[in-house]
């Protein structure tokens, strides 16, 4: 199927204006960071410390950081995504990071990075459930993180919810998504990906197809404030995209200097050349952004699946309908990522939502 195909899906001026957009922004070349080894939370399953990456240590010189964004503009990198250990406790690290790239952060909501010299920074402020699942596998059965986090958060147009949502749980997601809804933000979902649940069955997987439809009515109830279409809602939650299965075989956030094996490169499937997944050593890398060399059936993270979809733009041009599916995943990973003008696109979600599940019920 040719390239040309897609210059008459373009004849559509809502596709039209999303292509140009994007287009306009230019192409991302971009990487992860731990900014730190430090968290003030252990939250249950959290991969960070379950696969032992706190061990890759913060310099404790500051000159490293400049250092690496001296060798990273070189490179060519134009965008970061900021993780962790716990971003908010390093604020002028994170300074010199979003004063030279465009910078996502994720943070656990405890602490609030300021809005002064951070006024366009895209912040995924985590939750993992209402405030009784929150309390227990983010705060220690103690703290109650989702409503300090919704403090924290207020009417801040940079928050969006990073709502990673409880394994079998689906009934809980409508009171988390209208509180943060109403606390003026908008919501992004990903699935549970932790080890077990110690009952013998992998936690990820209980009641995921409840999950999927759950946060699809989401998107029904709430089409301007959730940052997920129902497309990406279906290939995160199943691992299935134009008959491929998710998993090393077909991932394309992989470290591009340590993480591909001679395998991988010749197997075919796209790869994102320029990517790299730095610890906080500001030197080493790791496989992906979520593991170091653990099993990768348990990956459901969306902003990997965001990227299968993105890098596999030839497989969606067979007809409009997935080349849309294509076009607004694209979109709304620049959107979220305010790599364009963000009123605006928010702006667009309902008719992006409207477009994206006509589909979901065609196929
Ligand atoms: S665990 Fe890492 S390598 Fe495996 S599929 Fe997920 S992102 Fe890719």
């Amino acid at each position: 199927m040719s390239l040309r195909v897609m210059q008459e899906y373009l004849n559509d001026p809502f596709l039209a204006k999303l292509y140009g957009e994007i287009r306009a922004a230019g192409p991302l070349r971009s990487i992860s960071v731990d900014l730190t080894h430090k968290c003030n939370l252990r939250c249950t399953g959290c991969y960070f410390f379950a696969e032992g990456m706190e061990s890759r240590r913060m310099p404790a010189g500051i000159e490293e950081l400049d250092r690496f964004i001296e060798r990273e503009t070189a490179r060519g990198t134009n965008f970061v995504t900021v993780v962790g250990g716990e971003p908010s406790l390093e604020l002028e690290r994170l300074k010199k990071l979003y004063d030279a790239f465009a910078v996502n952060v994720a943070t656990n909501g405890l602490l609030r990075i300021p809005y002064e010299g951070f006024e366009d920074l895209p912040i995924g402020v985590a939750v993992w459930g209402d405030h009784e699942s929150d309390r227990t596998l983010r705060g220690s059965g103690r703290l109650d993180v989702f409503a300090r986090a919704l403090d924290n958060y207020r009417d801040d147009p940079r928050a969006f919810w990073y709502y990673t949502a409880t394994p079998g749980r689906p009934e809980e997601i409508a009171d988390v998504v209208s509180q943060c809804v109403a606390n003026g933000n908008s919501v992004l979902f990903n699935y549970y990906s932790d080890l077990g649940t110690g009952e013998g069955r992998p936690a990820y997987l209980c009641r995921l197809e409840d999950l999927r439809r759950e946060i699809d009515r989401m998107i029904d109830l709430y089409p301007g404030h959730i940052l997920l279409s129902s497309y990406v809602n279906r290939v995160c939650s199943t691992g299935r995209l134009h008959g491929l299965r998710w998993g090393y075989d077909v991932c394309t956030s992989l470290s591009a200097d340590t993480g591909v094996t001679p395998e991988r490169a010749a197997n075919g499937h796209p790869l994102n050349p320029h990517f790299r997944s730095y610890n906080a050593d500001l030197v080493t890398t790791r496989r992906c952004c979520t593991r170091v060399t653990g099993d990768c059936s348990s990956c459901y993270d969306v902003w990997q699946h965001f990227s299968w979809i993105i890098l596999n733009l030839r497989s969606h041009l067979g007809s409009v309908e997935e080349f849309t599916n294509w076009l607004t995943t694209m979109y709304m990973f620049y959107l979220i990522n305010r790599i364009v003008d963000f009123e605006p696109g928010i702006a667009l979600l309902p008719e992006i939502h409207r477009r994206t599940q006509a589909y979901e019920l065609q196929s």
